[in-house]
């Protein structure tokens, strides 16, 4: 039983969160199927990624919130609508793409938390 903080600081470091294994993109959006170490399959069902696209969303959206707000307040009371526009069209086209690895590898890891490793998952021995 892998602790949950341990499944978590590994999944929001883009790692495998059964072994801590890095070697899990091919490139920033292409992740391979299997962990090279311990052999998890990482979609452990259909529409498991589901779960990494809301994910995604949430960060999104909470990040998009967060620099407008802070836009607005360091900005106040003079706003440069065209310069918040862009910022923010900046932030909404940035943030996921470069967190769309980690929400993967941090919803496995999420799911894993939530509906722990079947015995047949992971190959213990590669890596204990
Ligand atoms: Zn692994």
């Amino acid at each position: 039983m892998i602790p949950v903080s341990r499944l978590l600081f590994r999944g929001s470091t883009k790692a495998c969160p059964v072994c801590g294994d890095r070697r899990l993109f091919k490139k920033w959006f292409t992740m391979i199927e299997r962990c090279p170490t311990c052999n998890l399959q990482f979609e452990r069902i259909e529409g498991h990624w589901s779960g990494s696209l809301g994910l995604n969303t949430i960060v999104s959206f909470g990040t998009l919130l967060l620099v407008l707000v802070i836009g607005l307040i360091v900005t106040f009371p003079e706003f440069p609508i065209g310069l918040l526009i862009a910022v923010n069209v900046g932030t909404a086209v940035v943030v996921p793409l470069l967190f769309f690895p980690i929400s993967r590898t941090l919803w496995t890891a999420i799911d894993i938390a939530m509906r722990p490793l079947e015995e047949d998952e992971v190959d213990w021995e590669s890596f204990e």
